[in-house]
Parts: structure tokens; sequence; C-alpha cells
């Protein structure tokens, strides 16, 4: 029986501007007992080959990178299909897009589409039920913190500059708290800026907030940030890890990798990243290898994933099945949570409790292109997720997430837990 205080009686969608100034999909849910859900979707720029389909118009218009095909979708097929539905029957609702949809990856409707309205409906239905959306999401034992992976110097896709890793973040695991955590980033950040400065490299940021200057190696990079930790009064290896995402399918070209000039092999790849783990405190490595190089990622994973988190992102797009070769296969020992990687909240949530059934862990994820939206910081917190990425603790679509996490920190009170080292394994 349905709820008559939760059942959906409006849904419409609109298209507004992501934090590249480029269209995106908006969506709004409204119940017949008031509440109201918004939600808005995020977009990538080094997408995996695998990634479910975000759907633009093409033409002139905004450079092909319109949406008013999504948008028309939400409105015109998909509004009428779940009016009278109960919103807090998620997967019901995210089932009937996907039937709507009728594709693997979402072509006809867009995942744009379908993931605004699925994630405005789980907001809608927590504002119906009185909760905010992190509990109503993951119930009363929805109560961590994640530990958050800071992007600082920005690289490959994010950035004009010479650095090809596309993402060098810190990670404050070894603080007390998810705010004092934030407080030790910023102050990282900021110490880095003026390192930046007196060594007379460009303080301008990529997408995600981090710096962008040039430099020529990983080790440049890395010898960088522990002087910025060390000069803001933290201690590398103890307090703040680092974390890499090499994004290296932006690398992969013809059988190599292309890397800071050189052109390495699989294995020459997965040496360089054991040399980087040897001389920095590296607890999490992202998309070291390509997203097809399925055989160098189960070398990558025996060799180093017995110390370091090795997370899949275009490796694994969110997706239960490729999740599940990898589980089959010994391959990465983490996956990276990306909404519209996959495209509705349910095939997020099966994806996550997947890879929690086989010890997998999972860092929750913004992506480059994103918004004011900080659905992700209630679903890190929901799910216990114990890691959340989601760029530089700078620029506002990027602290809207870093902020309602101390919102929802605060909310819980003497019930919070920071996830710390907890998730990994060099602090195991
Ligand atoms: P993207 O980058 O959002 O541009 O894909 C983020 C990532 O690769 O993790
Ligand atoms: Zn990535």
């Amino acid at each position: 029986m349905t709820s008559p205080s939760t059942t959906i009686i409006g849904v419409h969608a609109r298209e507004v501007l992501n934090s590249r100034g480029n269209p995106t999909v908006e969506a709004e849910v409204r119940l017949d007992g008031g509440g109201f859900g918004r939600s808005i979707v995020p977009s990538g720029a080094s997408t995996g080959a695998l990634e479910a389909v975000e759907l633009r118009d093409g033409g002139p218009r905004y450079l092909g990178k319109g949406v008013l095909k999504a948008v028309a979708h939400v409105n015109e097929t998909i509004a009428p299909r779940l009016l009278g539905i109960d919103a807090t029957r998620q997967e019901t609702v995210d089932q009937i897009m996907l039937d709507l949809d009728g594709t693997p990856n979402k072509a006809n409707l867009g995942a744009n589409a379908i993931l605004a309205v699925s994630l405005a409906t789980a907001r809608a239905a927590s504002a119906g039920v009185d909760l905010p959306t992190y509990r109503y999401l993951g119930g009363s034992s929805a109560r961590v913190l994640p530990t958050p992976c800071f992007n600082v110097i920005n690289g490959g896709a994010h950035a004009a500059n010479s650095i090809d890793t596309q993402e060098f973040m810190i990670v404050p695991g070894g603080l007390p708290s998810f705010s004092e955590a934030l407080r030790a980033g910023v102050e990282i950040y900021h110490s880095l800026k003026a390192v930046l400065t007196s060594r007379d490299l460009a303080t301008n940021v990529g997408d995600e907030g981090g710096f962008a200057p040039d430099l020529d190696s990983d080790i440049a990079v890395l010898d960088l940030l522990t002087e910025a930790i060390e000069r803001a009064g933290y201690v590398p290896g103890e307090q703040i890890g680092f974390a890499l995402d090499v994004a290296a399918t932006e690398l992969y070209d013809d059988g190599s990798y292309q890397l800071s000039g050189a052109s390495l092999s699989s294995d020459e790849m997965v040496d360089h990243l054991a040399s980087l783990i040897a001389k920095f405190p590296i607890v999490s490595i992202e998309d070291g290898l390509d997203e097809a190089d399925w055989d160098g990622w189960e070398t990558l994973t025996s060799k180093l994933g017995s110390k370091t988190q090795i997370v899949g992102d275009d490796l694994l797009v969110t997706n239960v099945d490729l999740l599940q070769r990898a589980i089959d296969t010994d391959v990465a020992n983490a996956i990276l949570i990306k909404v519209n990687q996959i495209g509705s909240l349910s095939e997020t949530l099966h994806a996550m409790q997947l890879a929690d059934r086989a010890s997998y862990g999972t860092m929750v994820s913004h992506r480059s292109g994103e918004t004011e939206d900080s659905f992700i910081s209630h679903l890190a917190v929901a799910t216990n997720a114990g890691q959340i990425k989601t760029g530089a603790p700078a620029r506002g679509e990027r602290t809207a997430k870093y902020n309602q996490l101390l919102r929802i920190e605060e909310d819980l009170g003497d019930d919070a837990r920071y996830a710390g080292w907890d998730r990994f394994r060099k602090f195991i």
C-alpha cells in the first residue's frame, strides 16, 4: 500500500549550468504531502568508455552541449509514468525509468535525465518523511563521516599544465574528526599556495580547485606536497597520506603509457607506481592503468594491493557486472562510486553493497564538472562508505560537499564517527 503523504504528484526538469559553464539537467519531484526534492547532475571530463550515456543535444546551441532532449525526456516521458508512485519506493521508481529507457546504458532517455529524477525522488522522499537524506537512506546505522581526499594538485584532462597524473590528493586520515580533517586540508591547501608562490610557480587552479602549476614529474609534485604539509605543521605518513588518481586511460596510447615524457609498458607503469609508494606515504592509487588493461590490473593489484588501496574508476564505472569481474579476477580492492557513471541511485547502492560483500573499499566521488548539489555527501554517510573525494577545499561546487558533511557531523553529534585510517590498508 502506498503512503498518501509520499505519493509523487509532480516531476519537472530544466536545463541549468555546471561548474565548467556547460548545461546539465536539474530535476524536481513534488509529493502530495508537501515533500519536495531537487537534484542536479554532474559531468566528467576523463570519462570511462563504459559509462552510462550522458545525452547532449549536439548542434550549435551551447556548442552542442545543451541538454534539452534529456529535459524533454523527463518532462514528457518520465514524469507521466511516475505520477501516483510512492517516492519511498526508490527501486520501483528507478526500475520504471530503466524499463522506459530499455537500453543497458541509458542511451534512449539519457543517464542525465534518469539520474536527476532518481536523486530528486530520494530527496523528496526524505523531505516527505521529515528526515535528512543521509538518515532516510542509511537508517539509524548511518554515522560514519568519510575521510576526505582533497585533490590539491590538478593535472591531466583537468588542467592545461604539464602534469600528466590527473589528481594528487592529500588524505588527512590521522585527524580525530571530519571537521579537524577538513581544517587540516584547508591549512595544507593554503600552505601549498605559499610554497608554490615562493618558487614562482603558478597558483591558478584546475577544474577541481587544486593548483595547476607546471611540474615535470610525479616525484616533483609529491616533494612539493610534502613540504606544504610540513610547513602547515602536519606529519606526512602519520596525520596525512597521499592518494593518486593517475587516470591512466588518458595516458594510454598505442600500447604504452605516456608519462612525464617517457613511454612506459604496463609493467613499467606498475614499477613506477611501486617506486612512488616506496618513497611517499601513498594510501590509494586510482586508475593506475588503462580501463581495458585487465591483465595489467591483475599484476598491479597482486604487487601493490596488500598495502595500498587500488581503486577502479574508468575500469569499473560503478557497474555491478564490471565489479563482479574484478572480484572474480582479483583486480583492484576498491571501487570509485560516481552516481552519474551508472545513472540511478538504486544501481549505485547495488554496486556499493556488492563491494561491501566482497570487502572492496568504496570511495564516493564527485565529477570534474560539478554543481552546488551535495547529494554525494549524504550518500557517503548513508552507506558508511568511509571515503569521499570531492576536490580541493576551494570552489563553491567542491566546498558545497564538504560544508554539507560539516552539517551532517553536527546533526549526528555524539553519534558521529570519523573513518580516519580505518579503510586504508597501509594503516590497518
Ligand atoms: P572526471 O574525473 O569527473 O573528469 O571523470 C574524475 C576522476 O577521474 O576521478
Ligand atoms: Zn578517476
